[in-house]
């Protein structure tokens, strides 16, 4: 009942060129992908580019980030109506990388996802432990405050329009994936959390997995009851990769 979703997130890659082969690439192949929804998370930059070739395609694109601002003395920001005005159904919001490298915030990815919400975009929000955490056995109190604080600002109903993400920060980018086990375990535990608020929305919930999801470990993955699709970084780069991913989830 609740369709899998494969969402690509690009993060700072790729040129105009580069871009164009991608999306042509994964356009060729996205009928392919039966049972399985198919977006891509850009930079700012390749926005209009990626909305004059996707649209009236089946996948849709997003953002990777936003402010949590409407508009004003920002530098920098790009505000929720600005990627909507390019066509974006989706927003990544709390990527480790952005609570890491720029501070970001429970209470700050809180708020954006709030914005992004307003706006009517569907953000993807983003959790996971880092790997000192998982080794000093917190992986569920990070994970749970992280989830808590975005469920206090928007309620069960605002999470129920949201898509989450349960990234393990140890697994992004170094090729060392969760074990489907490790993986369903806190996905199990994410819809219990929002179950004891809301069980529909919860049963509604997509959860996705991500941190080094490949074609090779993502029917693996997404064969576990609470494992939705996947956020995918470095295989999202290779359309044939990403393919994969989307027609094993
Ligand atoms: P990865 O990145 O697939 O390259 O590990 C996932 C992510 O950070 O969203």
């Amino acid at each position: 009942m609740r369709k899998p979703l494969v969402a690509g997130n690009w993060k700072m890659n790729g040129t105009r060129e580069s871009a164009r082969t991608l999306l042509d690439g994964i356009k060729a192949g996205a009928m392919a992908v039966n049972g399985a929804d198919l977006a891509v998370c850009v930079p700012y930059v390749f926005l209009q580019q990626v909305q004059e070739a996707l649209d009236g395609s089946p996948i849709a694109w997003g953002g990777q980030d936003l402010s949590k601002e409407p508009k004003g003395a920002f530098t920098g920001d790009i505000s929720a109506a600005m990627l909507l005005e390019f066509g974006c159904r989706f927003v990544i919001v709390g990527h480790s990388e952005r609570r890491t490298l720029h501070g970001e915030s429970d209470t700050e990815v809180a708020e954006k996802t709030a914005a992004a919400l307003e706006a009517g975009l569907t953000p993807i929000v983003c959790v996971g432990e880092t790997l000192e955490e998982r080794e000093q056995d917190v992986t569920n109190d990070v994970v749970g405050r992280q989830l808590d604080a975005v469920l206090a600002r928007v309620g069960s109903a605002g999470l129920g329009r949201c898509v989450v993400a349960y990234e393990p920060v140890w697994a992004i980018g170094t090729g060392r994936t969760a074990t489907p086990e490790q993986a369903q375990e806190v996905h199990a535990f994410i819809r219990a959390r929002v179950a004891a608020e809301d069980a529909e929305v919860a049963g509604a919930l997509k959860i996705l997995y991500g941190g080094s999801m490949k074609p090779d470990n993502a029917a693996e993955l997404c064969a576990k009851p609470d494992i939705d699709g996947g956020l995918i970084g470095g295989a999202s780069l290779v359309a044939e990769d990403f393919l994969a991913i989307g027609r094993a989830a």
